[in-house]
């Protein structure tokens, strides 16, 4: 029983023209429920296009997205939005809070998007911001935080409507060595507490042997 189960993406930007690139060629990659897998790639090597296919954010020009089993590649734009918003969660380098509300409210609003009742939400937010250690920040706003407590903050908000899949693009990348190795240890025990499955794209090969297994992406494809 797969997490995630991507098969033969390739994808090309500038198809035809002089500046064309394949990025990614016929590339397989699955991950189990509950497997935490790094993905490890140089800089240019692809690494944000695969998250962003695998994440539905993006379309590959041949090959099949499945997530928990369901295959996503041709769902129309309503039902892809809706897995999207429902199965995954999605973190960045940058934390992409919203800047005029607070902690706590950054986690509420993804999930009364999805139906949930405002103060079961309210629960969950404070839940999930003690178990990374921001709970007496919950009532500030992104700017009022440090670089480390913003990016805990999009922890929880990229885990308020429980998906069972995350994707993490070089999560911890903005911050100092010291704050990324706590912070990242932050969202690993988060990680394992809710049994997520995760692939997590870094260039810290300290960070990646923490997963249980590495991929690199070298030459448009991947290796285990
Ligand atoms: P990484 O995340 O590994 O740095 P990206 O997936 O962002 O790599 O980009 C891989 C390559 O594809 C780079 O050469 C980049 O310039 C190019 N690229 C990425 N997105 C686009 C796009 N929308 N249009 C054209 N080229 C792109
Ligand atoms: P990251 O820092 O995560 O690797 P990038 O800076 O490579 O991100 O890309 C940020 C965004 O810009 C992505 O959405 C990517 O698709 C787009 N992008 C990257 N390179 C190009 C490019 N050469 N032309 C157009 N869009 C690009």
């Amino acid at each position: 029983d797969q997490a995630l189960a991507l098969h033969g993406i390739s994808k090309t930007y500038n198809a035809g023209r002089p500046n064309e690139v394949q990025v990614l060629r016929d590339v397989s990659v699955t991950l189990d429920r509950g497997e935490v897998v790094a993905l490890v790639a140089p800089s240019g090597a692809g690494k944000s296009t695969l998250l962003h296919i695998a994440g539905l954010l993006d379309m590959p020009d041949t090959g099949d997205v499945q997530v928990d089993g369901m295959n996503m590649t041709r769902l129309g734009d309503d039902a892809r939005t809706r897995a999207r918003r429902d199965q995954i969660g999605f973190i960045y380098q940058f934390h992409h809070l919203l800047p005029e509300f607070t902690a706590l409210e950054n986690i509420v609003l993804p999930q009364l998007a999805n139906g949930v009742g405002a103060a079961q939400a309210r629960d969950r937010a404070r839940l999930l911001l003690d178990r990374v250690g921001v709970a007496p920040r919950a009532d500030h706003r992104p700017a009022a935080l440090s670089g480390g407590e913003q990016q805990r903050v999009a922890f929880c908000r990229a885990l308020a409507n429980a998906p069972g899949l995350l994707l993490a693009d070089e999560p911890t990348g903005n911050l100092d060595p010291t704050t990324s190795d706590q912070v990242f240890g932050a969202l690993m025990d988060l990680v394992r507490e809710t049994g997520l499955s995760a692939l997590i794209a870094t260039h810290n090969l300290e960070l990646a042997r923490r997963m249980d297994r590495v991929l690199r992406l070298e030459d448009g494809q991947v290796v285990g």
